[in-house]
């Protein structure tokens, strides 16, 4: 039987994480990020690790071939073969795509499929702008504005320790702004590839409860399933 290999791509603030969490704990499905999958290559060692190794050291990013050297090690020795795998982070450029896609050709065995969890980029904005962080390091909580369950008794101090709240740098309107025609440029990028090559693109409409997002990524990973090929580039 196939594996499915399900890439998922998401705006910033679109519940992603939370979906794929549910995935895991409900149903036979592996949740990877590239930044865990360079930790785990990095502490495997090698050569591959310790090029990792330097570069997070050294605060640069790692380069396209690395991170995807890092993927095909461990798809080969590492990823479970009795679940299906969500993979997050990762392919980010046309580059990464292409390489995944060859990956997936020499493996055999893997149905791939693209799933877009879709926002409006007013809805990111409002979400992100509304999150306050504590500014006590050790305390770290997270709070929204936006959700009564969420949200601090006081706008600007911490429930639990009592430090004033803050705002992320990355998360003001400008900072949002750019995070989001990054993720614009990098999911049209991709959804043109995946179309051109026959693979299954998804469309998740996150703005419903969750319960009801999590139906409906079930009900797109199944119709995916359907379509196992690749075709050559
Ligand atoms: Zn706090």
């Amino acid at each position: 039987m196939n594996q499915q290999l399900v890439v998922l791509m998401g705006p910033p603030g679109s519940g992603k994480g939370t979906v794929s969490q549910m995935a895991v704990e409900r149903l036979p499905f592996e949740h990877v990020s590239i930044g865990n999958l360079l930790k785990w290559q990095a502490a495997e060692g090698g050569e591959l690790g310790q090029q990792i190794d330097l570069f997070v050291r050294s605060g640069k990013l790692v380069p396209d071939n690395v991170v995807i050297d890092t993927v095909r090690s461990w798809l080969l020795s590492k990823a479970p073969k009795d679940k299906d795998l969500l993979l997050d982070g990762f392919p980010r450029t046309r580059a990464q795509a292409v390489a995944l896609t060859s990956m997936l050709q020499d493996l055999a065995g893997f149905s791939p499929c693209m799933l877009l969890f879709e926002l409006s980029d007013e809805e990111v904005a409002r979400r992100l702008t509304s999150r306050r962080v504590c500014s006590h390091k050790q305390c770290g909580a997270v709070y929204s504005l936006l959700d009564e369950q969420l949200a601090p008794r006081n706008d600007s101090v911490c429930d639990r320790c009592g430090a004033p709240l803050q705002i992320r740098s990355d998360d003001t309107a400008d900072a949002v702004r750019v995070r989001l025609k990054v993720y614009h440029e990098q999911a049209d990028a991709l959804k043109d590839y995946y179309q051109q090559h026959g693979v299954a693109v998804a469309r998740l409409n996150v703005l419903a409860p969750v319960e009801d997002v999590f139906d409906d990524f079930v009900a797109a990973l199944r119709a995916c399933s359907s379509v196992k090929v690749f075709k050559n580039s």
